[in-house]
């Protein structure tokens, strides 16, 4: 029985070296004065949605090499086509294939897309780091559409926050969250929203397969990204970059390319 226990305690020690978790699940992030989501029983960022279900992902969901027709947006060598969102020089912030999003600063792709197919891997710090930061990064698309990026294996946010939501409208189906400081993909197929003029004739779509589990299922976007309040409006247009946000945290990224679907 001693040496059971003690079996258990090396275990319990091995596993808080190796996954750093800073929170206790009694420690419920979110707000519950938000307003309330179009057609929804839940606010924005709210501390009462129900947290994803963890599920722990198969193998194989990275490393996918892009398709004879896809745009190779970073194949590890350099940043030629993206550019920084605020006009500066991107950063040097390439190694080993990747790059560091703190260190290259924000950046969008030089080229604009309308419905489109989407490969990237990403890897948060080990961490720990500030709840709300921790591996805070995250994919938008037409430039105005958050994919959440976020360390939420050791850690999590209000539901609609963590990693695979649409942030602050629809949290991920499930949590299938790899380790912070292991590799993760996105696989995302989106729609871009029609107009006629400046009446919209048929909204935004998105499905997110996040480590080979689909967390997005032909989901309709709600507006533009928001944090604490309702979803924006739709830009009108037909295209927009893809932007992968800064936020204080060395979020890598690797592998990314993309298939027009026009
Ligand atoms: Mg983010």
């Amino acid at each position: 029985m001693r040496q059971c226990l003690r079996c258990c305690l090396a275990e319990l020690v091995v596993l808080a070296m190796s996954v750093p978790s800073v929170f206790s699940a009694g420690d419920l992030p979110g707000y519950t004065d938000g307003p309330f989501l179009p057609n929804s029983r839940w606010r924005v960022h709210d501390q009462s949605r129900p947290q994803p279900k963890k599920v722990a992902p198969g193998e194989g969901f990275l490393g996918a090499t892009p398709p004879e027709d896809a745009v190779v947006l970073f194949d590890g060598t350099n940043l030629n086509a993206w550019r920084r969102s605020d006009g500066k020089p991107i950063g040097d912030g390439i190694a080993e294939g990747a790059f560091n999003i703190r260190k290259t600063g924000q950046i969008q792709t030089k080229e604009e897309f309308g419905d489109c197919q989407l490969h990237l891997e990403w890897c948060t710090p080990t961490g720990p780091e500030d709840r709300m930061n921790w591996g805070n990064s995250g994919v938008h698309l037409f430039g105005c559409f958050e994919i959440q990026i976020l360390e939420s294996y050791a850690s999590f946010i209000y539901a609609d926050g963590n990693a695979g939501a649409i942030y602050g409208q629809f949290p991920p189906l499930v949590n299938p969250a790899e380790k912070p400081g292991k590799w993760q993909s996105f696989d995302i197929v989106f729609t871009a929203p029609r107009f006629e003029g400046e009446k919209m004739m048929s909204p935004a779509y998105v499905t997110v397969v996040y480590n080979g589990v689909v967390v997005q299922n032909h989901q309709e976007i709600l507006g533009a990204i928001a944090h604490r309040t309702l979803p924006g409006a739709y830009p009108v247009r037909e295209r927009g970059p893809v932007l992968l946000q800064e936020h204080h945290s060395g979020v890598q990224f690797r592998n990314i390319w993309i298939r027009p679907l026009e």
